[in-house]
């Protein structure tokens, strides 16, 4: 059967909008159905949940913060309950909430903590559990060109994707023998949300130091993360994928 064919399961984390919403629907075009996890934005969960289902795949919407265990562990019993053994995860829910040094404040440095770190490990944690019965899985955690690249009021958020570095190698390491892969896509700009909370006038210095000269597109980064989890690329973990048009060059 081809891979297209097969009924499969991806869970992806922050899929409401964004990169996450990319992610789904791209894996919902290789013949995914797609578990789409959300925090608060039901709305925005059930436009992707009725864009999935469009390209005819199954999706259902679980909201749950990743940053609370509890929530996370409910979320994967319901999605093993009502749609399967996941084949993929997707860690993309994440946040940025820039500051200088001097100025970080401790309540947003728990929260980017909490949510881009913990919120992945508790995601790969409980996914893994599910794919270790099966020996076979693909766990896909989205960095950032921040974690290599040095951006002056991003020491939290540089720190947080630099840990998404180092857990994806651990990660590969510890899951290789149970089949399960784990590499990191780390974007550079893209264009969503998330960079509305950028200047105009930084985001013009930013395009002029872009190689490509300009931002990239979301869909872009969901076609190369459902590339990583396809049989092309079974021989790649705890890797990171720097897609970011040449900037960290
Ligand atoms: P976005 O803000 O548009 O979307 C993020 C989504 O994650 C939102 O739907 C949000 O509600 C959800 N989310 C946040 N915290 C959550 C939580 N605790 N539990 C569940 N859902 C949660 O951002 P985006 O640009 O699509 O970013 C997605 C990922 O890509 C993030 O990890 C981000 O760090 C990374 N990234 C983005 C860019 C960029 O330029 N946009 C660049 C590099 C990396």
């Amino acid at each position: 059967m081809s891979e297209t064919a097969m009924n499969k399961l991806a869970v992806v984390t922050g899929a409401s909008k964004g990169i996450g919403k990319a992610c789904a629907l791209e894996l919902a075009r290789r013949g995914y159905d797609i578990a789409v996890n959300y925090r608060s934005d039901e709305d925005s969960a059930a436009r992707t949940v009725a864009e999935i289902e469009a390209l005819g795949q199954k999706a259902v919407a679980y909201r749950a913060d990743t940053a609370d265990i509890g929530a996370v562990k409910q979320m994967f019993r319901s999605i093993v309950k009502e749609m399967g053994t996941p084949d993929v995860l997707v860690n993309n829910a994440g946040i940025v909430d820039d500051a200088y040094l001097l100025l970080i404040n401790e309540q947003s440095l728990d929260r980017s903590l909490n949510v881009n770190i913990k919120g992945y490990i508790n995601c790969a944690q409980q996914a893994a559990l599910k794919m270790y019965s099966r020996k076979k899985g693909v766990i896909i955690n989205i960095s950032s060109v921040s974690s290599v690249l040095a951006v002056a009021g991003q020491t939290v958020y540089s720190a947080t994707k630099g840990a998404v570095n180092s857990m994806t190698s651990v990660m590969a390491k510890e899951l290789a023998p149970k089949g399960i892969r784990v590499n990191a896509v780390a974007p550079g700009f893209i264009d969503t949300e998330m960079m509305k909370s950028i200047p105009d006038d930084l985001k013009t210095q930013y395009l002029a130091e872009i190689p490509l000269s300009r931002f990239g597109d979301a869909a872009e980064v969901g076609k190369v993360v459902a590339a990583l989890c396809s049989e092309d690329f079974a021989y790649l973990t705890g890797q990171t994928l720097i897609l970011d048009g040449g900037l960290s060059l």
